[in-house]
């Protein structure tokens, strides 16, 4: 049925997970294993946009030359990056209509989310490209490419989300090899990799403008699969990982996950999974992680402290804990249903750099908070910017370290509460 496929990647960026250069995010290897598990013999070939731009023809020929091209999108987060600039709408229906001979797939968050235009804007619906592209996926694309193999177009299911990660696991060992065509490979390619999808806060709807909680009840992946990928991965030469595809690291493994909204930490759970990775992987030169929701360390700070200390005992320095604190202003944070108020999130960042700024072996200090912070909201006035300043001016006064600031304009995503009131 398929004797060459295209995977076009136009860069990802979700609330969690990370896919432009240096980083490349699941999709590609989840699509690259799928079609691998089902026939080693169909030549897979991976392109991101920015190689496709710089040799327009030779990706054209080779796109015409194949039974599929999957196109891969969606930057959810707004932000400009240093690494690639992703793929824009215009680029889409370009490649849509130079292509139209050509069976295409799109996948990726702008399936579920719709095309972002970044901070301060709301997201473009896909529905007037439906009639470029063959199907657009907005389910898991695992499952979605494992049914048109099995069943064929007709059939293949291009909304189902995943509820375990069998499927995934499989197609992740089976397509690391993808890495191996990726520009920065061998370089400075940080792989990123999936823990767990589904933010525990889903159970009181989560916050106003993110996607995750949509996912419903999160479900974990095992150690087992996340150390048997990281395996394959090592032994293709990768050296840098980021266990960045989950909203917060530190509940991994939590079995309160769906039940409570701010689970507590397994730190038991978590040291397998580090210790794991670095038994199978021992010259990683890259161990960092993402995403630490400040309401966790708030809620939980015992357990938060151990699961911190694990962190710091498997990682490598220099690495970051991303926390959304989104706003210090608590008409903000309550208007928005946000995870942590203001001097609940200080002490977080009191807490992170009690145990993480000590300095390792690379000179950087191990763990250091990293700072989100939204402006657009609803419930913000002039007062907010004057709040945030002073909670940022109070950092600076503790001499608290934190490893950077990100300021970004709100994105009005499909499916999210604030969608609902985008005409307001
Ligand atoms: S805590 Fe809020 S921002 Fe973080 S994943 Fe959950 S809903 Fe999204």
């Amino acid at each position: 049925m398929f004797r060459k496929i295209i995977i076009l990647d136009g860069y990802t960026d979700e609330p969690s997970g990370l896919g432009v250069p240096p980083y490349i995010n699941t999709y590609p290897r989840l699509i690259a294993g799928v079609f691998r598990l089902f026939d080693k013999t169909i030549d897979i070939r991976y392109w991101t946009i920015d190689d496709a731009r710089s040799a327009l023809s030779r990706f054209i020929d080779d796109s015409k030359s194949s039974d599929l091209v999957v196109i891969i999108a969606g930057c959810e987060v707004p932000g400009k990056y240093v690494g690639g600039k992703p793929i824009t709408l215009r680029e889409i229906e370009y490649f849509a209509y130079v292509l139209r001979d050509i069976s295409k797939v799109l996948v990726g968050p702008i399936a579920r989310f719709g095309y972002s235009y970044g901070g301060g804007s709301i997201a473009v619906s896909l529905k007037k490209l439906r009639g470029f592209f063959t199907e657009i996926v907005s389910g898991d694309p695992e499952l979605y490419f494992y049914s048109l193999l099995t069943s064929g177009w007709e059939k293949a299911e291009p909304n189902r989300l995943r509820d375990n990660y069998d499927l995934a696991d499989k197609a992740f060992r089976n397509g690391a090899f993808i890495v191996t065509q990726h520009p920065n490979y061998g370089w400075n390619l940080i792989v990123e990799i999936e823990t767990f999808r589904g933010c525990p806060r889903y159970i009181r709807g989560g916050c106003s403008f993110c996607i995750e909680p949509r996912f419903g009840k999160p479900i974990v992946r095992s150690q087992r699969g996340i150390i048997e990928e990281i395996e394959v991965l090592y032994r293709l030469g990768i050296r840098h990982i980021r266990l960045g595809k989950q909203p917060d690291i530190l509940v991994y493994g939590s079995r309160e996950i769906g039940y409570e909204e701010f689970p507590k930490p397994n730190p038991v759970e978590l040291e397998k999974l580090f210790f794991g990775i670095r038994n199978v992987a021992p010259g990683l030169r890259t161990i960092h992680i993402d995403n630490v929701n400040p309401g966790t360390i708030a809620r939980n700070p015992e357990e938060s402290v151990k699961a911190i200390k694990i962190i710091i005992k498997y990682h490598t320095p220099g690495d970051v804990a991303a926390l959304g604190i989104e706003s210090f202003d608590e008409k903000v944070v309550e208007a928005n249903n946000l995870k942590v108020y203001p001097d609940e999130a200080l002490d977080a960042i009191r807490l992170i750099n009690r145990y993480g700024s000590i300095r390792g072996w690379n000179g950087l200090p191990h763990l250091l908070p990293g700072i989100n912070l939204l402006h657009g909201l609803p419930g913000e006035s002039r007062e907010t910017y004057i709040v945030n300043y002073r909670y940022l001016k109070q950092i600076l006064d503790e001499n608290l370290l934190i490893r950077r600031l990100n300021i970004r304009r709100i994105s009005v995503l499909e499916n999210t509460p604030l969608w609902s009131k985008k005409n307001i």
